[in-house]
């Protein structure tokens, strides 16, 4: 066996550095594609290429990299992906400011050289966060690695995108959008974040036209968009308006001639029952407008600016100026009737905070429902599980409820859209291959500007980054993946797009399993975020603690779906923990120099049959709980059997075999069942902490070749011994009460004491007198008598019942009991003149008249615990005098 020393103190960041370099080097985490045996993969979750590592992709990579690791020592044919999301606005967002530093815009140096300029950055940072996941410990196979905007990938993406144009699931329409002005980009849904803002409700008087004295009054919270009214709504029931329906209204300041119409959609208990209609600037008047086939005027432009459609006086303001001076003018007109307090939700820009504008313009769309229903269907009928299931009604509800896609976004870092425009016939032509004329006139075309949104091209990514559209043996072998591990918060924006473009694309669902955890929020519970600088970076835990640490925490502390909060008092312990393997282990392997691994092990002892069993147990029960997802559960299981009974009781139990006291046999078979289980269960713990498992294993008798590979622990149902455990139960409880009784007691902790054991029956007494020599080291015992449940029970002792055995501990002759008195009096002394100060405040008419009520109850609480306390004191004192 390896006899090289181990390090007295571990020292994570040498440790990891050095098996992580060894790892790579010898391709450990590569797969190849085997003709035989079960496979697992696992496609990471892309983070953002302009990313670093947070606590979020911690926890993410922790649970993925369980199991993974897991998976592969089980000899699955193991597969996980790694790679990178182009990330459009987040990372154009990055550049423009490094080009704003410079003092000049996009614009200012063109699309070529900006996006030149973005490629400079990735290849300048992009891997920054890949070597961060190193840091981590991730066992992906690297040799893979992808980006989204890689050659194979924007194949992929190129290939789907005119796939479905060709089947009419793409088209381009007018739509309205959320618009980003900041940005200037149409925003998805899920791209708008939506604050309660205080805000101001104006009520608008519009007249009659044929009867200017009347009005028909609306309330709006965006007045500069009455600029693009071209309707008044209300509801066909609303019994106030059945005569107006049909009339028309004239504008405001603009002489308009609006059309009352009836809607369904119109609820008449909303302030006055009657709505401005405004299709170019609100989705709900987008469809009424679509409805009723009203006109659509946009007032607004894309920059946040009103059009020249707004009218001389308004055109080219800021939306914001536009809408004070609308304001102002309305008053001045006698238009404006009121203008209420009133909060509602403001959509902002997920990316940059601007408040978003819905407007009118020309986008691509994916449509949705033929897409939507076949990934409702797999996960209907289980071809993909949620972990916690109450997931699935959430991405149900979503894809239920789905509208159009729109796919294109107005930046330039992205996939740029497959369509050309003829500037001579006017053709749009959508192709696989660049175009540089018209394929219908020869006329010259131009490609659209527009790039794709970038959940399309991470929508593909189980496949694109295997090698589709090619058949390749990767696709064959390893498509389905086994499980997506995420976050809730991307169910929408990611899972269901890739379950339905892998059931599109691939007619199989892109995952069996998708295992969603929870945020990692703070100690108080707030999500970590920038701006209340809350966050903890988990370079530094790494840096402090160690990447095992860290992965500890994580995973202990997680419940499949559930958020958890991040502790630096968990980290401690998680640390606290290493250190204790570490010893634990610098114990064994001292004990092992001389260990002859050849030699078969002699008679089991109790304590070996019990830790046999206890790790069997813990084979058990770790591998269910991965099987179930259970991670922190598996996790809290390995620490309780290592610390709880490896370290603390099991290498206690066995120190005198291996200080030689009870001759070679026992020494013998103490080295072989320590080696044996130090050794499995470094490889249990391995998933979890990799490289700490790996630097003991290495040092222990073990089986070449690196723990990364090395074979999952088997279930050894037959080692499972529970007369063992019962028995070795009943000694520990023993000791455990000896433990307590003589600390209660004050005994000096090196001095002897007796022990008196009554059992109450012949099983446990030959158990306990079979086991005497353990209670007597364990318990700094001596004598140990066991006495017969029918004998008088010993006098002057103080004792404790555990399970069916009364445990006695003489005290005379144990401790001083002159001392202990004289200190016990002291004790009662001071209690007796507590009391008398807190009685004669009690007795004191000024104090108990100025008192507040809750100092009162203090007093009068702190007066019962003391006497409580005194007569306990007296008692024991009493006790002493007859010892
Ligand atoms: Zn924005
Ligand atoms: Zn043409």
């Amino acid at each position: 066996m390896a006899k090289e020393n181990i390090s007295t103190v571990y020292d994570p960041a040498s440790v990891e550095t050095k098996w992580y370099k060894k790892w790579e080097e010898d391709r450990v985490f590569h797969a190849e594609p085997n003709q035989d045996g079960q496979h697992y993969s696992i496609v990471i979750p892309p983070p953002n290429v302009t990313g670093q590592l947070h606590m979020g992709h911690a926890l993410d990579n922790t649970l993925q990299d369980i199991l993974i690791r897991w998976r592969r020592m089980q000899g699955y044919d193991t597969l996980w992906m790694p790679g990178c999301d182009h990330a459009g606005i987040a990372t154009q967002i990055k550049v423009e400011e490094v080009l704003s530093k410079e003092g000049v815009s996009r614009y200012d140096i063109g699309r070529d050289k900006f996006i030149e300029r973005v490629w400079e950055w990735k290849h300048q940072y992009g891997d920054r966060i890949t070597n961060q996941l190193k840091r981590m410990g991730a066992s992906c196979d690297w040799e893979r690695e992808r980006f989204t905007m890689d050659e194979g990938c924007s194949k992929a993406v190129r290939e789907v995108f005119v796939t479905l144009h060709e089947k009419g699931l793409i088209y381009q329409g007018d739509r309205i959008t959320n618009w980003c002005p900041r940005c200037n980009t149409a925003l998805s849904d899920i791209e708008v974040e939506h604050e309660d803002t205080a805000g101001k409700l104006y009520h608008v008087r519009y007249p009659l036209q044929d009867n200017p004295g009347e009005f028909v009054t609306v309330a709006t919270t965006r007045p500069e968009t009455i600029l693009g009214d071209t309707a008044v709504a209300v509801n066909p029931a609303d019994e106030r308006y059945t005569a107006m329906v049909g009339k028309n209204l004239v504008l405001p300041l603009v002489g308009r001639i609006l059309p009352i119409i009836a809607d369904e959609y119109v609820d008449p208990a909303f302030g006055t029952g009657a709505v401005k209609v405004t299709p170019a600037h609100d989705p709900n008047d987008f469809d009424m407008g679509q409805r009723h086939n009203l006109p659509m005027i946009r007032v607004i432009g894309n920059d946040g600016t009103m059009t020249p459609e707004a009218g001389e006086a308004y055109a080219g303001l800021d939306r914001y100026e536009c809408r004070r001076k609308i304001v102002a003018d309305l008053e001045a007109a006698g238009y404006l009737v009121k203008i209420d307090e009133h909060a509602h939700a403001v959509g902002h820009c997920q990316r940059c905070n601007t408040v978003v504008e819905p407007l009118v313009s020309k986008q691509w769309f994916v449509r949705m429902q033929p897409l939507a229903d076949p990934a409702m269907e797999a996960v209907r009928t289980g071809r993909t599980e949620f972990v916690p299931e109450r997931f699935t009604k959430i991405y149900m509800n979503w894809l239920e409820n789905i509208r159009d896609w729109c796919i294109s976004r107005q930046i330039w870092w992205g996939h740029r859209i497959p369509a050309w425009y003829c500037q001579d016939c006017g053709k749009t032509i959508v192709s696989r291959k660049d175009l540089t004329t018209c394929p219908h006139c020869g006329g010259n075309v131009e490609q659209d500007p527009d790039v794709l949104d970038t959940w399309f091209s991470s929508a593909l990514w189980p496949f694109s980054t295997m090698g589709w559209p090619d058949k390749t043996k990767e696709l064959a072998r390893y498509y389905p993946t086994s499980v997506l591990v995420t976050g809730y918060d991307i169910i929408f924006f990611w899972v269901a797009r890739m379950m339905f473009m892998g059931m599109e694309f691939m007619q199989d669902v892109p995952f069996r399993h998708v295992f969603i955890h929870g945020l990692v929020r703070d100690s108080q519970g707030r999500k970590m975020s920038k701006s209340l600088g809350n966050g903890i970076d988990p370079l530094e835990v790494i840096e402090k603690y160690g990447a095992d640490t860290l992965r500890f925490t994580l995973a202990t502390g997680n419940t499949p779906g559930n958020d958890m909060r991040f502790y630096w008092e968990r980290v401690e312990s998680s640390r606290n923990f290493s250190n204790k393997i570490w010893n634990a282990s610098r114990f064994v392997l001292m004990n092992l120099e001389d260990y002859d691994s050849a030699t078969p092990c002699g008679e089991l002892a109790l304590a070996d049959r019990w830790i046999l069993s206890r790790y069997a147990q813990a084979v058990s029960g770790v591998t269910e709980n991965l099987e179930k997802f259970e991670l922190g559960e598996a996790a809290r299981m390995l620490y309780d059997f290592i610390w709880g009974e490896f370290c603390d009781w099991y290498i206690e139990l066995v120190k005198p075999r291996l200080y030689n006291k009870e001759g070679e046999t026992g020494r013998h078979t103490a080295q072989y069942v320590l080696a044996y289980v130090l050794e499995r269960t470094m490889r249990l713990l391995h998933p979890f902490m990799p490289f700490i498992s790996e630097e003991i294993r290495e040092h222990l008798p073990h089986e070449a070749g690196s723990i990364v590979r090395a074979a999952w622990p088997t279930a050894e149902p037959e080692r499972i011994d529970e007369a063992a455990e019962m028995q070795m139960n009943a000694v520990m409880e023993t000791i455990k009460a000896v433990r307590n009784m003589r600390a209660e007691m004050n005994v000096p902790p090196g001095r002897k004491g007796e022990v008196i054991l009554q059992p109450a029956n012949a099983e446990l007494a030959a158990t306990l007198a079979d086991n005497i020599h353990l209670i007597k080291t364990m318990a700094t015992a001596e004598p140990v008598q066991i006495i017969d449940a029918s004998a008088a029970k010993p006098e002057n002792a103080v004792s404790r019942v555990i399970s069916g055995i009364e445990v006695y501990l003489p005290l005379k002759g144990l401790i001083d009991v002159e001392k202990e008195t004289a200190r016990m009096n002291k004790e009662l002394q001071a209690l007796e003149n507590e009391l008398a100060r807190i009685e004669g405040k009690l007795s004191n008419a000024g104090f108990l008249a100025k008192a507040p009520a809750e100092v009162l109850e203090q007093q009068q609480a702190r007066r019962a615990e003391v006497v409580e306390k005194m007569t306990a004191i007296r008692g024991q004192i009493e006790y002493f005098s007859t010892l």
